[in-house]
Order: structure tokens, then C-alpha cells, then sequence
């Protein structure tokens, strides 16, 4: 991890405690300018859990350069060890600011990631609403991980961002072991967003959000996820038992 920034350590895993925006403007936008190769975490308790049982995804987490907190469980796992953090850094909203920053400053972007349907209309959106986006290049999600062409064939775009919507832990794993082909870039796994993207899946209503319940939203719009959503109060339940600062 990149040794700048205040970090809160949570389960063996060092979030950036900071604003969004001071992270943009010290930590993200200085490195894409000297172009820095980058990568950023957005870890959510479903990733933190994830980290407990798979030692090369933990791994992979902790070589990162930013670990962000996505997620009012870390949120307030965080203020229940007396170390509270600025503010949730939500993986789609950064997904959004950096596709700004790439608008404004003519970043080109790389999409790895999703299905192909929802990779080419979730790119098609970004075009219209970024217009002034260099397109680096696409991808479909579902191909063989092992594969080192795909990494060199990406890496020959050149691009400045790379957003990799393969979800966990495939993501991590895969900037882990691919981010050195890559002379350059900001790398960011960014889970279902090229879904959201894609207008497949609808993001919470802002009012959830701010009850603190997106992910009372996602379990209602989507039943299935309820293992998933399980981890979030396994989560909570260690580090209420004080498992969270020992690792
Ligand atoms: N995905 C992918 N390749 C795979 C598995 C998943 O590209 O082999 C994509 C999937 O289509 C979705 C995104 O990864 O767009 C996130 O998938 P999921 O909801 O399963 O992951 P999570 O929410 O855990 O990040």
C-alpha cells in the first residue's frame, strides 16, 4: 500500500481515510498525471470477509496501492474501533469521478469486464455521456483467467484506466497478476457497475443510500443475493466480538 495517505486498519486490511474528493486531488489525479500505475481497491465487508478465508486474495488486496471503503458496514465497524473514516467511498460513484477526470483531461479508458451485452451498451452509455472519453478498448468478462494474451492484447491499447467488472474475486486477482504487462494505468475493480452502467441494474434511490440501506435495497431487488448480504452482518458480528483490529 502506498505509505501517504492516513490509513485505518480493519481486519488486517488498511483503508484510506479520507474524502472523495481530497482522494482525487492528492492521491488519484497527481498519479494519473505522472502516470503512475495505480491500483485501487474499493473494499466492501463482502470483500473484507473474502480476505479471512482466501490468503492469495488477501494477498492481492493488501499490494494494492489504495484500499477505499465502500459500504456503511465499514463505515461503522470502523467508528465501533474508535477510528472512524471520513466518508464511504462507493465504488460506482468513484467509477463515475474518474470517467469525469477522464472526460475532462482525455484519459483513455479501458472496460474489461460483464457480459457482452452489457459491456458494449455500458460503453456505448459512457460515449454519450463522456464524450471527449479516448475509448481505449472492450471486453466481455467470461474468459479464461489464465490467459496472458488477453492481458498483453489490453496492455497494447496503452491505457490510462482500466475498469475491471469481472466481481470478487476475480478482479483483484486478475490486476494482480496482469498489471505488470502495463506500462501505465489506474486500475480499479468495479464489481456490477458496467451492469448499472447499462441501466440492467438500478442503483439504490439516493433516500436509501442515505439511511444507510442499499443493501436492504439490492436484497429486496435481487432475493438471491441473501448469502451475500449474510457476510455483511458476519462482518459487523466480528467486529463487535473484537475481531476486527486483531488481524
Ligand atoms: N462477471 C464477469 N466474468 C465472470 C463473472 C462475472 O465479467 O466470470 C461480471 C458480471 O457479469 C457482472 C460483474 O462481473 O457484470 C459482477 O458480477 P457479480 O455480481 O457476480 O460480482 P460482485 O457483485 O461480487 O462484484
Amino acid at each position: 500500500m502506498t505509505k501517504s495517505t492516513v490509513k485505518t486498519r480493519i481486519m488486517g486490511i488498511d483503508f484510506v481515510n479520507t474524502t472523495m474528493s481530497r482522494f482525487l486531488s492528492d492521491s488519484i489525479e497527481p498519479r494519473l498525471q505522472q502516470e503512475k500505475q495505480t491500483f485501487v481497491v474499493t473494499a466492501n465487508p463482502e470483500i473484507v470477509m473474502q480476505t479471512r478465508k482466501d490468503s492469495a486474495y488477501k494477498g492481492a488486496i493488501q499490494s494494492s496501492d489504495y484500499v477505499v471503503p465502500d459500504g456503511i458496514g465499514i463505515i461503522k465497524a470502523a467508528s465501533w474501533l474508535k477510528e472512524p473514516l471520513q466518508e464511504r467511498i462507493a465504488g460506482f460513484d468513484l467509477t463515475l469521478e474518474l470517467l469525469q477526470i477522464a472526460n475532462d483531461k482525455g484519459y483513455a479508458c479501458y472496460f474489461l469486464g460483464a457480459t457482452e451485452e452489457v459491456n458494449a451498451i455500458a460503453v456505448q452509455r459512457v460515449c454519450e455521456e463522456y464524450p471527449n472519453i479516448p475509448i481505449a478498448g472492450r471486453k466481455h468478462g467470461f474468459f479464461d483467467f489464465s490467459d496472458e494474451e488477453i492481458a498483453r492484447e489490453i496492455a497494447g491499447t496503452n491505457p490510462d484506466i482500466v475498469f475491471v467488472a469481472l466481481g470478487l474475486p476475480r478482479q483483484e486477482l486478475w490486476i494482480k497478476q496482469y498489471k505488470r504487462y502495463f506500462d501505465k494505468g489506474l486500475f480499479i475493480g468495479v464489481g456490477g457497475s458496467f451492469d448499472v452502467l447499462a441501466g440492467k441494474v438500478n442503483r439504490a434511490p439516493e433516500i436509501w443510500i442515505k439511511l444507510n440501506l442499499e443493501w436492504f435495497y439490492r436484497l429486496v431487488k435481487q432475493p438471491s443475493r441473501w448469502k451475500r448480504i449474510l457476510k455483511i452482518f458476519q462482518f459487523m458480528f466480528l467486529v463487535l466480538i473484537g475481531k476486527g483490529k486483531k488481524e
